[in-house]
């Protein structure tokens, strides 16, 4: 039998048990994994993920399905991110260089819980985060810069500063105007993973940033046997081989994939603390550090209020309880 050569790619899109892969000459595949894959993932079929470095080979077979590249192999990965809810864990996205989370100064208004949910994430997984808050030509807006008070405006530029000191990078964009050379140069040649919640400018980013460099992902490949999934992430590439993983749909950020334990280290000012005891959980433990440290109320809220809901799910054993 003739051997078929084995090419290296990359996941662009999850759909179901069909897949877009990325080739190297950044040409979009509609692929499927070869059967063995297939069984030995079975239950975690969707375990192959956006990101994921994959082996494959073009489809000899003239079928019925147009199925151009069988998937033999995955590679391991780098790293990943994560979200979860109680019950079960979506990987968003694998080998990620760099996580942007967007925020937007006006409708809708800065969350910072879901930025710290992302943050958390990160920092546990080794992943380097930038904030971005968009929309900021809204206050050269005359109709709009009254509804924003100047207590909000000044909460928020308080918030701001408390991250840069923390070490993270925030950038004030408005991507309707322009993409600046900050952060173009930050995230050229790189695999991004865009992170925000609805309607903070995401795809106004992807389509600013594309101009016509950006290869879109073919529509009628996406409605592929009737399915049309607008929440799954999806990749993108430009010509200078930055790829840009945008998240639509995104609502929650949880985090219960990690212990109440293992929270701390997500928080940079919760490392290296020292308590009395080394399962502390700096909430009310006795000789805890957490009176030394130096992180601020608003943080340490966010902080708390991920920790309460992992406790939800890992109920200490009977007769234990949290520190
Ligand atoms: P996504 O849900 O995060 O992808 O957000 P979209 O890109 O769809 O943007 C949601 C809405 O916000 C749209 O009406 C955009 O035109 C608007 N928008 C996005 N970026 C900006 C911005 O920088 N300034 C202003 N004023 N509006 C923006
Ligand atoms: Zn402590």
């Amino acid at each position: 039998m003739k051997q078929s050569i084995v090419i290296k790619g990359m996941i662009a899109a999850v759909y179901g048990a069909f897949f877009h892969v990325l080739s190297e000459e950044n040409q979009i595949l509609l692929a499927k994994p070869i059967g063995k894959l297939r069984v030995k993932k079975k239950e975690t079929r969707h375990s192959i993920c956006i990101g994921d470095e994959v082996e494959y080979r073009l489809n000899s077979q003239q079928d019925s399905t147009d199925i151009q590249a069988v998937i033999t192999n995955v590679l391991p990965r780098k790293n990943f991110v994560g979200r979860s809810d109680l019950y079960k864990t979506q990987v968003l996205a694998s080998n990620v260089d760099l996580v942007a989370v967007v925020l937007s100064l006006f409708h809708p208004t800065a969350n910072f819980g879901f930025l710290d949910r992302v943050l958390a994430e990160c920092e546990m997984r080794n992943i380097e985060a930038i904030i971005i808050i968009n929309k900021y030509d809204l206050l050269k807006d005359k109709k709009i810069s009254v509804l924003i008070s100047d207590k909000y405006l000044d909460e928020l530029n308080n918030r701001i500063k408390e991250y840069k000191q923390l070490k993270y990078e925030v950038l004030l964009t408005s991507f309707v105007e322009a993409i600046s050379n900050k952060l173009y140069n930050k995230i050229s040649g790189k695999t991004v993973l865009l992170t925000g919640l609805s309607g903070v400018g995401k795809s106004t980013f992807l389509n600013k940033f594309a101009g016509k460099k950006i290869q879109q992902v073919d529509e009628d490949i996406i409605k592929f046997k009737g399915r049309h999934i607008t929440t799954n992430p999806v990749l993108y590439v430009s010509s200078d081989n930055t790829r840009l993983i945008d998240t639509p749909g995104l609502r929650e950020f949880g985090l219960y994939h990690w212990t109440p334990l293992e929270l701390q280290n997500g928080f940079v000012e919760l490392h290296g603390i020292q308590c009395q005891f080394n399962d502390c959980l700096h909430v009310n433990a006795p000789n805890c550090g957490i009176k030394e440290s130096k992180i601020s109320q608003k943080r340490y809220d966010s902080y708390c209020s991920i920790l309460n809901a992992l406790k939800e799910k890992y109920k200490p054993r009977r007769g234990n309880s949290y520190r």
